[in-house]
């Protein structure tokens, strides 16, 4: 079945040990499944973490990756291509944004944006506006810049000194969120639902707020949807479902429906504060990376498919209430379209691992936020 003879004990042989990865290994997708080396069969709920959109395989991405594939690969960003404009397009006519940056994850998608950010502060000509204001439990990425705006101190305490001038406060606060955005915040940066941190949307008030606060203190707003995007919760983007307009975007993960890609999005206002040489990457914009992506993102932006979204969300929470009346496991179950989180009961706290490889053991693959 496989070209490689490797097993799960050269990952402790080769791997450095950052993961600690189940004991089979997948070897093969369709659509919502995924085959092991033993060719058992799974159903794949975690979705590479909010990642295959489109589940495996998808015709869609299949014909984007191989026709690309034999023109041209790379071409790096001393020129541009035409799958990355028509990417750009397709993301500027369906969003509130003027201009994307491309760049390979969701936390180079952040890094862009808090440099944005502090260079927006800087051009402001108010003297130290480079504070950012970010929130507990919230995950925005693990390079020492976007680790450090996360607000799980487990993540990044090991790896001080840390960048400065990141505030962190509670999550859905919004007179916390008073107290402490003033005229030196150049930035506050928030998911609409809280991924990592435990399936947790924001409230709708509490965006409300931060964007005004942001309009009274000339602060930049960021959405980082990296995880949210690209239809998971029945909106191509989830602020669409709010009301509320950021003025800089973060999206990776399903954008690419499986291949590495990400992007920032904002306005001409803030985009026209980068300029030339102010930021940059060797892949971003990758021809091959752009085509899936512009397939994903065309594919995703209907009707139909976002409807879809929203209906398997309904089939999802009923089916999973039956589930829950039966065995009694969940405290809530929350989220939005296919952004789903349950809540385990207390005398479960601790035991999510233990479902979760429960569950693999099944035939069941999920996730632990
Ligand atoms: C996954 C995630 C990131 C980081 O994305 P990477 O591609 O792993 O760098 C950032 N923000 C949110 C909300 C995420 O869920």
């Amino acid at each position: 079945m496989s070209d490689y003879k490797m097993n799960r004990q050269d990952f402790d042989q080769y791997m450095v040990p950052v993961f600690a990865p189940a004991k089979f290994i997948p070897v093969k997708g369709l659509g919502s499944r995924l085959w092991d080396q033993e060719n058992r069969e799974y159903i794949d709920f975690a979705g590479g973490i909010a990642v295959n959109a489109l589940g495996h395989a998808h015709p869609i991405t299949v014909n984007a990756l191989t026709k690309q594939a034999q023109k041209m690969w790379h071409i790096g960003n001393g020129y541009t291509n035409e799958p990355v404009l028509a990417l750009a397009k397709e993301l500027v006519e369906s969003t509130f944004a003027d201009k994307a940056f491309f760049c390979n994850s969701g936390a180079e998608a952040n890094e862009a944006a808090l440099k944005l950010a502090r260079k927006v502060g800087l051009l402001s000509g108010v003297e130290g506006k480079n504070n950012i204001v970010a929130f507990n439990n919230s995950f925005h990425g693990r390079t020492l810049f976007t680790v450090s705006a996360g607000g799980q101190p487990k993540y990044s305490k090991e790896f001080a000194p840390l960048p400065g001038g990141i505030q962190h406060i509670e999550f859905n606060d919004l007179e916390a969120a008073k107290a402490v955005i003033n005229n030196q915040t150049c930035a506050v940066i928030v998911e609409p639902i809280q991924g990592e941190g435990g399936v947790i949307p924001a409230d709708i008030e509490f965006l409300k707020g931060l964007r005004e606060l942001c309009d009274q203190t000339g602060a930049v707003l960021i959405f980082d949807e990296v995880q949210t995007g690209v239809g998971r919760t029945g909106a191509l983007y989830a602020y669409m479902n709010t009301g509320i307009i950021p003025d800089i975007l973060t999206t990776a993960k399903s954008l690419g429906g499986g291949f590495p890609v990400g992007a920032m999005i904002t306005t001409d206002k803030f985009a026209s504060q980068f300029v030339v040489g102010d930021h940059g990457t060797t892949y971003g914009g990758n021809p091959l990376a752009s085509a899936v992506a512009h397939a994903v993102l065309t594919y995703i932006n209907s009707e139909e498919v976002l409807n879809g979204v929203k209906e398997r969300h309904a089939h999802f929470i009923k089916t999973l209430e039956i589930i829950n009346d039966k065995y009694h496991v969940f405290e809530t179950i929350r989220g939005a379209g296919l952004l789903i989180g349950c809540v385990l009961k207390p005398e479960y706290l601790g035991k999510a691992k233990d479902i979760n490889n429960l569950c693999g053991q099944e035939g069941l693959l999920s996730l632990v936020a």
